[in-house]
């Protein structure tokens, strides 16, 4: 067992995404998002100006991304009581898009999860960014069916997938810093998280596609120490959705700081809602 499973890092006092003074209003963040169902928090971890840069890549990401896949799973509309209802689009007769109210529980497609090749740090040197990422959509079959059987078109909402990139590091980065603390390791992932996406085709990709699990959960992360060319690294493995054959998606967090290896660790239990 690993220090940082008797140790908890979980007040940073600090903003873990900017470097703001200490002394700010600080408030909690948390490590995986709650509408995924997360529970578990850093306290006084995130300054006003990062709290509102990450709460508009979440609400974009869990509101048009994964709005139904959410709904399957009963995590939408928890806090507010009553289920909000969303859009899905069709195509009218001019071939223009229009807009239709629905209970997210009753959308065809349940989420849209973007998918690209391996982070490029785990390829020789050289290797270049594998392109746009391709949007894969998850749903019933049957739904879909039904839905075009009545308007013969399913058209998605605005997405983003760079803000889908984003949300993956933040995530990450929260993981890593209540697995190690926020002193232990370089983080590499703040700058994304807050808009500069330039090195995100190095620390963030697609490993490979999992088969479906029954029951699934809303996530599963698993985090251990990996070596890439003689240099070890934090790595965390996130899968989203898992009772569809969703991507794994491999986040590079950062690099242990001081001698080799006092922070390495082997697979951490696996987080998911259950655990
Ligand atoms: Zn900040």
């Amino acid at each position: 067992m690993s220090a940082s499973q008797t140790v908890s890092y979980r007040h940073v006092g600090k903003c873990v995404y900017c470097p703001n003074p200490r002394g700010l209003r600080l408030t909690t963040e948390h490590i995986i998002p709650e509408k995924l169902g997360g529970k578990e928090v850093l306290y006084a971890a995130s300054c006003d100006d990062c709290r509102e840069k990450t709460q508009k890549i979440e609400s974009h990401v869990l509101s048009q991304m994964l709005d139904g896949a959410r709904a399957y799973l009963g995590l939408r509309g928890q806090k507010r009581g009553a289920p909000q209802r969303g859009h899905a689009y069709v195509r009218d007769a001019e071939n223009n898009p229009r807009a239709i109210s629905i209970d997210p529980a009753e959308a065809p497609i349940g989420a849209i999860l973007p998918h690209w090749g391996p982070p490029t740090i785990l390829m020789k040197p050289g290797a270049t960014w594998p392109g746009r990422p391709s949007l894969k959509l998850y749903g019933s079959e049957t739904k879909l069916a039904e839905w075009m059987s009545v308007y013969g078109s399913y058209v998605s909402g605005k997405l983003r997938p760079e803000l889908f990139v984003q949300m993956l590091a933040k995530i990450a980065h929260c993981c890593t810093i209540d697995a190690v603390g926020i002193d232990a390791f370089e983080p590499y992932l703040p700058p994304i998280i807050l808009g500069d996406m330039s090195t995100a085709p190095r620390l963030i990709g697609c490993h490979k596609f999992e088969p479906a699990q029954k029951p699934g959960n809303a996530y599963r992360i698993e985090q251990r120490s990996i070596e890439i060319f003689n240099v070890e690294y934090f790595l965390v493995i996130i899968r989203l959705f898992t009772y569809w054959e969703t991507p794994t998606y491999w986040v590079i967090a950062g690099h242990p700081k001081g001698p080799p290896s006092p922070r390495a660790f082997g697979p951490l239990p696996p987080r998911s809602p259950e655990s």
